[in-house]
């Protein structure tokens, strides 16, 4: 780190009204002096508009507003992108002052896990949610996710916390993690944020080169085209063979592609709206995902 941001633990940058939190007892000691509402928006950084709508909508609903910043290693299982993932902490926090956030923690693996990631307590979530769609190749990844979040939850104790519908599993995923264990947080869920032609907003999307970023918004279109054609009793399974093709002919290698109920994650034989359709699907060495409701 280096310019203008001072990153000493909880001291405010200089020149701009920022404070960035990298221990938790300046992090507490300004939670406890907060009137009103906080909402905590988790992030891995590489901030881009789908991050940022998030923090708006924190700012409608909360007084105070906390990004997190930190690329979770238990998340990310053997061969997948951990030391790769793009760290921009720079310009993540001139976005953020842009978008008038003020706050920021950004812990790092010391903080996060200081004895090791290798026998420590893990908060699970249920098999139902977690070994479906995305958990079915990330072993451990959601259990991974549950635990950071906790923890954060912990260590800054929010009234609101605000996920994306662009990772809608996870979303769900914690909600119910939220219930189960009596969490005293509100989850509010920010719909998924789209670039012009229509690819999710990720972070991942800076891996893909010039050829691969122009194919890459077919997996939307193809998600939308499935819920367009998903009405009265038009066959799941046909409408799945016919998204799978028509990503393998553009050069995807598709994981899933599914119809789900948007509460349970369990599979569906016919179209109910509500239902979203699911797909994660690998364009070259890039694994994207994506999600749409059926109206
Ligand atoms: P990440 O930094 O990828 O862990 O994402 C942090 C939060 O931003 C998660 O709640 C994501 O679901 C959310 N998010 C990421 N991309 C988008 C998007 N395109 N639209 C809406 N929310 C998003």
């Amino acid at each position: 780190m280096c310019g203008k941001w001072v990153t000493a633990s909880s001291r405010r940058a200089e020149n701009v009204n920022m404070a960035i939190f990298k221990d938790i007892a300046g992090l507490r000691q300004w939670r406890q002096s907060l009137h009103g509402t906080l909402a905590l928006v988790p992030t891995m950084g590489n901030l881009h508009e789908g991050h940022l709508a998030l923090v708006r909508l924190a700012t409608n609903r909360a007084e105070h507003v906390l990004v997190s910043i930190y690329v979770n290693p238990l998340q990310f299982g053997p061969g997948e992108d951990f030391a790769n993932y793009p760290r921009t902490l720079d310009q993540d926090l001139q976005r953020l002052h842009e978008a008038g956030c003020q706050t920021i923690f950004t812990p790092d693996d010391g903080l996060m896990y200081p004895r090791g990631r290798q026998d420590i307590s893990i908060v699970m979530p249920p098999r139902s949610l977690s070994k479906v769609l995305c958990g079915a190749s990330r072993p451990g990844h959601f259990a991974g996710v549950c635990t950071v979040l906790s923890k954060l939850l912990h260590m800054v104790a929010p009234e609101i916390l605000i996920l994306g519908e662009k990772d809608y599993q996870q979303l769900r995923i914690v909600q119910q993690m939220v219930a189960d264990l009596n969490l005293n947080v509100q989850v509010l869920a920010g719909p998924l944020q789209r670039e012009a032609d229509g690819l999710a907003y990720s972070s991942r999307n800076t891996y893909l080169n010039l050829a691969e970023r122009q194919v890459a918004p077919l997996l939307a279109e193809t998600l939308f085209d499935l819920a367009r054609r998903s009405t009265g009793d038009a066959k799941v399974s046909d409408l799945a063979a016919t998204g799978w093709e028509r990503l393998e002919r553009a050069g995807f290698l598709p994981e899933y592609l599914e119809l789900r109920n948007a509460q349970t994650l369990q599979s569906l034989a016919l179209p109910q709206p509500g239902a979203r359709w699911f797909a994660a699907a690998r364009l070259g060495q890039v694994r994207l995902i994506d999600n749409v409701i059926i109206s």
